[in-house]
């Protein structure tokens, strides 16, 4: 299959649509989120689920959907599914002539961590501004910021996965920056050599303007310290290829001596 987006839906909006944030809160029974999905099968169309299981076991299903029958309303959606033993609670809330916006969550969490989610052009902008602003001073603040970054990306995923989990599936650990958007990433080794080259296609730190910027410091910075980190290596990470400069990816060539 494609490499395609997840999608999140902190809010759509459809005009003169019927929409409803489904909200169910499921008992750990097997078949739960099916009995709940089945009670709901003729009434709406679902635009967008999620569902997560909670530390004690059991679980939320939340959707985003649109109604099947101008005469539903969020009072017989909530009886639909509130009746069901699989559903512990259930709320149900409508939208305002097409437009409806998550009032539910308060966060995103992956593991134990926080995370927030931004426009991904607006961060790349975020970054033309300070190198527009501190001119080469800019370039330096991001690479220093994106490397301490990194260690403490990497420190964190040690922590949780073991040092040698971390060495050891380096490049498979990359694709979590490819899922999180920061640009799907590919690493190969130089046969004979430890110097590893990374090719980041639609990096997010590009994906912007980036009128005054001549490369992805940020990035560069941030491979640095993971290197450094995750294999107690002194590394050098040039990035020798950047759509900024014309290129078609941003490639980055690291490489590094023992501590
Ligand atoms: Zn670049």
């Amino acid at each position: 299959m494609k490499d395609t987006r997840k999608r999140e839906f902190p809010l759509h909006y459809a005009k003169g649509k019927k929409l409803y944030n489904i909200i169910v809160h499921m008992s750990d029974a097997p078949g739960s989120m099916g009995e709940i999905l089945e009670a709901l099968r003729k009434r709406v169309n679902m635009i967008g689920t999620s569902s997560y299981t909670l530390s004690d076991g059991t679980a939320m299903l939340t959707a985003f959907a649109e109604a099947l029958s101008s005469k539903e309303t969020a009072a017989s959606l909530k009886e639909a599914i509130g009746g069901l033993e699989a559903a512990l609670e259930t709320e149900v809330s409508e939208g305002r002539d097409g437009l409806l916006v998550d009032t539910f969550h308060t966060g995103i969490l992956v593991g134990d961590d926080e995370y927030l989610l931004l426009r991904r052009q607006g961060l790349s902008g975020v970054f033309d501004h300070i190198v527009k602003l501190f001119g080469t001073g800019g370039e330096v603040l991001l690479y220093e910021e994106g490397k301490a970054l990194g260690r403490d990306n990497a420190e964190r995923l040690a922590k949780e996965l073991g040092e040698e989990t971390v060495a050891n599936e380096a490049a498979y650990l990359g694709r979590v920056l490819a899922a999180e958007g920061w640009g799907v990433n590919e690493s190969t080794t130089n046969a004979g050599t430890s110097e590893l080259r990374v090719t980041v296609t639609d990096c997010f730190e590009c994906s912007g303007k980036g009128e005054m910027r001549k490369g992805c410091d940020f990035l560069r910075g941030f491979y640095e310290g993971s290197v450094e980190t995750a294999r107690g290596a002194r590394p050098k990470v040039e990035e020798v290829e950047c759509r900024l400069r014309g290129g078609k990816h941003c490639v980055f060539r690291v490489s590094s001596q023992p501590a």
